[in-house]
């Protein structure tokens, strides 16, 4: 058993994109002021650097990925655990608690941090604090802050501390100043810590006198209280006022064309003052406040303590493609090496009035080492459009510099705990660069980056605001008026104009730019050096407090991109190639994207034709059907070819559903065609807003396998075909798997609890395989 120092516990974590890996990092940084010194370390070091057997107190952040799986840093950890031969006991010694991340719009919400969780009590470990699942869907805070706020007084009580030096809430109080306290909102309490300028209620003037813009040398407690004593009332800003503005520059939806024009921008720079405007009759809003809030004291989260330098080199001069474009980072999922692909077509499968815009575009992957098969996924690695950057670096006051070379350092005695450089921001890098390539800059605010904003803004009433959309009084405020909206930094700094953090403390605080995952939706027997691929361009109107319309990150850069050979869909299958005139082709071999391909295990056509397949994937959750259906009429084909009359092919079924037969049928005539050669034995479509004249039409694919129950469950119970479900993970998925359970039910006669075993058995034996994304 490891034996150390007072407070000592082991601090896991198991993440795929880094919101569990944050989490972790949150209670390292934090643990200190409750007296406690976490050892941490990724589930990937196990038996490197830790070893649960000789633990005697561990902590686990850890997500879930795919369908209900470990991230892969936790697979070998998992594997381990997993072993059969382990005796009952094998963690007896071992106390844990575990706060697991998930997305409730997947079926399997949580279930591996649950898995974890049974397979801990199988082998004898005591749970010592109750689990967290926090639902990604709602907000991972939701859950994460109450549980790490819980997990204190528990976690110091389990390594023998006494929390009699704590505040309720498990925070060690300062020696030196016992006044500071949690949050009463009770004007009576009146304690002063000169260290900390909000450790006491001060009037607000006050408390930004005594601001330090320099944070290094700032004194931190985990909580602390600040109050509106000046009782400004709401708390209003002008940049109601500036939105306006926007609207009224507003002119087209195109994040890429954004009416925010960089006048107003200026202006917004240059209104220093906040001016109390009419909207002080209204609610509240992104920069509004109102009673019991406005009135309120707020308890505020630790700040994170810096840790990046930027040091500019004006001598050193690099071109764009002289940068590397993610540094030294690995791509997640990542199966084959990152290489070029030419767009060759763009087609349009939705008609203009449409509620959304589908595209399909074709790739030359000739010069990329990608060897797929039919409903493999590639990534697309995409930059954040050019005129948000644009605004952000103008924003921030960094023009002049955006384009000189810089490195970034860490901070000479830095209070961040293990502080590291991003390896995903290139070891020599431009501002430019950094703000296109590497980090997200759409990520919607999270309140530790709320918080660090609040050091860096001059105007009180602004400071306020902001202090109040990342406290534990304004949880409701942040939800609906930062987290609704998924709000950017560049939303919050246009509406906060008095706010400049340096980049040092952005780049600590944006998140990676992750590659976006596609489906493919063709088959290598049709040419292995081209794919298809279809997507929806994503729209947010300019709403919820945005400063702007805008489109998704990766789909409006593609649509922009391939705007010029962008063509409709031919209602004549043959006419298509005519469509594609020789101008587009020319250009096309300019349009480039760089890819990789993903892993993929399980979401493939059986390996033996004659097994049964039941596809369900509405809109472009369509696309993987198209491969295997592509695949399959070329496997006919060879065999009708060779003459061969052993392979037999079984029923393939596809429920395919839209909002309008003429409008959004994606890939209508291919299907159509595929039903003519065979390769799809059924093809059931519904159209959820189209008018059916009184008659009763199945809207949505749920609803045609309702109707098609008998042979359904025929072909899936006693036919043993594999059913595949691609698409929306919101309420597509979700929704099929509830309608299989009661027609299983109704069909076995055995009632829901047996259903559900059945289906849980069917997705064992791999038999229900789920390709989904939100
Ligand atoms: P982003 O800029 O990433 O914006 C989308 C994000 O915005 C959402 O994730 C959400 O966080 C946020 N958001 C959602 N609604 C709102 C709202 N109302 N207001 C503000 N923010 C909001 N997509 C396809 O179209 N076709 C496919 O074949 C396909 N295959 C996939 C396969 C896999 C394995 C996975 C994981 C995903 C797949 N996706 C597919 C999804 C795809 O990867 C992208 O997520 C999608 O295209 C959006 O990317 P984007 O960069 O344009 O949008």
């Amino acid at each position: 058993m490891t034996k150390g120092m007072q407070g000592r516990f082991l601090l896991l974590y198991g993440s795929q994109t880094g919101q569990a890996k944050a989490i972790a990092e949150e209670i390292y940084e934090n643990a200190p002021h409750h007296g406690l010194q976490p050892e941490i370390h990724c589930l990937s070091m196990t038996d490197k650097k830790f070893s649960l057997e000789k633990e005697a107190c561990m902590v686990m952040v850890v997500s879930t990925t795919g369908d209900g799986e470990p991230p892969e840093t936790a697979t070998k950890f998992w594997r381990r655990l997993k072993k059969k031969t382990l005796p009952g006991d094998h963690l007896a010694h071992l106390n844990y608690a575990i706060l697991g991340l998930g997305d409730s719009n997947y079926n399997n919400f949580c279930r591996n941090p649950k898995n974890f969780e049974q397979r801990f009590e199988e082998l004898g470990a005591k749970q010592f604090y109750p689990s967290g699942f926090a639902d990604d869907a709602v907000g991972l805070e939701v859950v994460v802050e109450p549980w790490i706020d819980g997990l204190w007084p528990v976690l110091r009580k389990q390594l023998g501390l006494s929390n009699s030096d704590c505040t309720s809430n498990g925070v060690m109080e300062p020696t030196e100043n016992k006044a500071i306290t949690q949050s009463t909102g009770d004007d009576s309490d009146s304690g002063t810590d000169v260290d900390n300028p909000y450790g006491h209620r001060k009037s607000h003037q006050d408390a930004e006198k005594r601001t330090s813009p320099d944070v290094k040398t700032q004194t931190e407690v985990a909580t602390r209280t600040i109050s509106n004593d000046n009782r400004t009332n709401p708390t209003t800003l002008n940049n109601d006022t500036e939105n306006d503005k926007a609207d009224a520059n507003q002119t087209s939806t195109d994040s890429r064309t954004s009416s925010l024009t960089q006048d107003s921008l200026r202006t917004s720079q240059s209104e220093g003052e906040t001016v109390v405007d009419s909207t002080q009759d209204k609610g509240p809003s992104l920069t509004c406040s109102v009673p019991p809030l406005s009135e309120s004291g707020l308890t505020l989260p630790l700040l994170p303590p810096a840790y990046l330098e930027v040091q500019y080199h004006k001598d050193l001069v690099m071109s764009p493609d002289q940068l590397a474009l993610q540094g030294s980072a690995s791509y997640p999922s990542a199966q084959s090496a990152v290489s070029m692909a030419t767009i060759v077509s763009a087609t349009k499968l939705t008609r203009d009035d449409a509620v959304k815009t589908a595209l399909d575009l074709e790739l030359d992957i000739s010069d990329a080492p990608i060897d797929y098969q039919p409903g493999d996924a590639f990534s697309i690695i995409c930059p954040n459009p050019s005129t948000e950057v644009d605004l952000l670096i103008q924003r921030l006051g960094l023009i002049e510099q955006a384009d000189n070379v810089f490195s970034l350092q860490l901070i000479a005695n830095t209070k961040k705990r293990r502080a590291t450089i991003p390896d995903y921001i290139p070891k020599t890098c431009t501002v430019r660069h950094a703000l296109t390539h590497c980090c997200d800059i759409r990520t919607p605010m999270k309140k530790a980056v709320l918080r660090m904003l609040v050091e860096h803004t001059e105007n009180a009433r602004e400071k306020r605001r902001l202090q109040e959309l990342c406290s534990k009084q304004g949880i409701n405020d942040y939800g609906a008026f930062i987290r609704e909206g998924c709000l950017s930094i560049l939303d919050v700094l246009i509406a906060f104009p008095s706010c400049n953090p340096p980049l040092g403390r952005l780049l600590e605080h944006l998140p990676r730019l992750l590659p976006r995952p596609y489906s493919i939706s063709s088959s290598p027997l049709v040419d292995p050096k081209r794919l298809h691929f279809v997507f929806n361009i994503i729209e947010f109107p300019h709403s919820y407090g945005r400063a702007m319309a805008r489109q998704g990150v990766c789909t409006g850069w593609l649509n922009h991109k391939t705007q010029p050979i962008q063509q409709q869909v031919s209602t004549d299958v043959k006419g298509q190639d005519v469509e594609m005139n020789m101008a587009a082709l020319s250009i096309s071999e300019k349009i480039k994207v760089l890819i990789f391909a993903r892993t993929n295990t399980h979401f493939r056509l059986p390996e033996d034709p004659s097994t049964p397949i039941i596809m369900i994937g509405p809109g472009t959750g369509v696309a993987p059907f198209i491969g295997f259906l592509e695949h399959r009429e070329m496997q006919l084909n060879k065999v009708a070819e060779n003459g061969d009359d052993t392979i037999k092919f079984a029923p393939s079924w596809l429920f395919f559903g839209c909002r309008h037969k003429e409008r959004d049928f994606l890939y209508r005539h291919k299907l159509e065609h595929f039903v003519k050669t065979g390769a799809l034995s059924r093809l059931h479509v519904s159209f959820s807003r189209d008018a059916t004249n009184g008659t009763i039409a199945p809207k949505y694919v749920q609803d045609n396998l309702r109707l098609h129950s008998t042979d359904v469950l025929d072909l899936l119970l006693e036919k043993k075909a594999i059913l595949y479900v691609c698409g929306d993970a919101k309420n597509m998925a979700r929704n099929v798997n509830e309608t299989l359970l009661e027609l299983i039910g109704k069909h076995t006669g055995k009632g829901a609890y047996d259903a559900t075993l059945i289906l849980a058995k069917l997705r064992e034996e791999k038999r229900y395989r789920e390709d989904i994304w939100t």
